[in-house]
């Protein structure tokens, strides 16, 4: 079986032909390069305006790299046409499998991003004989693609964490979407004051605040204010873990003015070990 019919089986694209596959040497070790070209009388996209043009003339070959076979790293090679757009002037074409400057092609990227998501960025270069940064990037572009493409209707519910980071007291405000059907991570900003967190709602915009009905958060008073103004009509959940904490400060509290240990000990010891919960 030829290396083209695969590509042409799993990775095909309108108006491009693969023309042939082989050997080359590539820094020291055998790889595979795949010729393309585009399909006879097929004209290019605009890279600007995506509107199909005609042809201007040819950048020098190109390659991209695709995904690895069996130990062979594998490239595309491809010249890309510049078009003569109306709109645009004389531009690249647009190229279905890879994007701007990147050399690598969006599959590949696409695999090094997945495997990033289990493993660290290192351990993913050294199992794909690639850099670091090749990684790196990789995983940018995902994250890139996937802001620009993510909607930010229907939430109902989110929650709001910080995190300490680094030495001294650094933190990272994170915002989640935990309604039941989707929990995912919205958006993080730098410190926990509540200049941070406002930064949040001035993203979803004012109409999109008002729909949410739960927010979910810790005590930490630059939140609660937050949620107050621009939040109000939500319902506030205070989390378990911090109503437990001012829980046993008020008990302590009690403790110290009454000499009533037996109950408040059975309490506490209760919630300590877990045999009570709070839902
Ligand atoms: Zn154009």
């Amino acid at each position: 079986m030829l290396l083209t019919t695969i590509l042409n089986q799993c990775y095909r694209f309108k108006g491009f032909v693969y023309v042939q596959a082989k050997f080359v040497r590539h820094l020291g070790q055998q790889a595979i390069e795949v010729r393309v070209r585009p399909r006879m009388r097929s004209r290019a996209l605009c890279s600007g305006c995506g509107v199909r043009c005609a042809g201007y003339d040819h950048l020098p070959e190109r390659r991209f790299e695709f995904i690895p076979l069996w130990g062979f790293p594998v490239f595309l090679v491809y010249a890309r046409r510049r078009v003569d757009c109306a709109g645009c002037g004389i531009v690249a074409e647009e190229i279905p499998w890879a994007e701007g400057k990147h050399h690598l092609t969006k599959a590949y990227m696409l695999l090094l991003s997945r495997w990033a998501r289990k493993l660290s960025w290192r351990e993913v270069s050294r199992a794909y004989h690639t850099s670091w940064e090749q990684v790196y990037h990789a995983v940018e572009w995902v994250v890139q693609w996937g802001l620009e493409h993510r909607s930010l209707e229907g939430i109902k519910a989110i929650g709001v964490d910080e995190i300490q980071y680094s030495k001294g007291h650094k933190y990272l405000t994170l915002v989640y979407q935990i309604d039941a059907g989707q929990v995912r991570l919205l958006w993080t900003g730098r410190e926990r004051t509540m200049k941070t967190f406002s930064q949040f709602f001035d993203l979803l915009g004012q109409e999109r605040s008002l729909q949410i009905d739960f927010v979910c958060s810790d005590m930490w008073k630059p939140y609660l204010r937050v949620i107050r103004e621009r939040c109000s009509q939500a319902l506030h959940i205070l989390d378990r873990f911090h109503i437990v904490a001012k829980m046993n400060d008020a008990l302590n509290k009690v403790r110290a003015q009454v000499s009533m240990p037996t109950v408040i000990d059975v309490v506490m010891f209760r919630l300590f070990d877990g045999s009570w919960r709070l839902t």
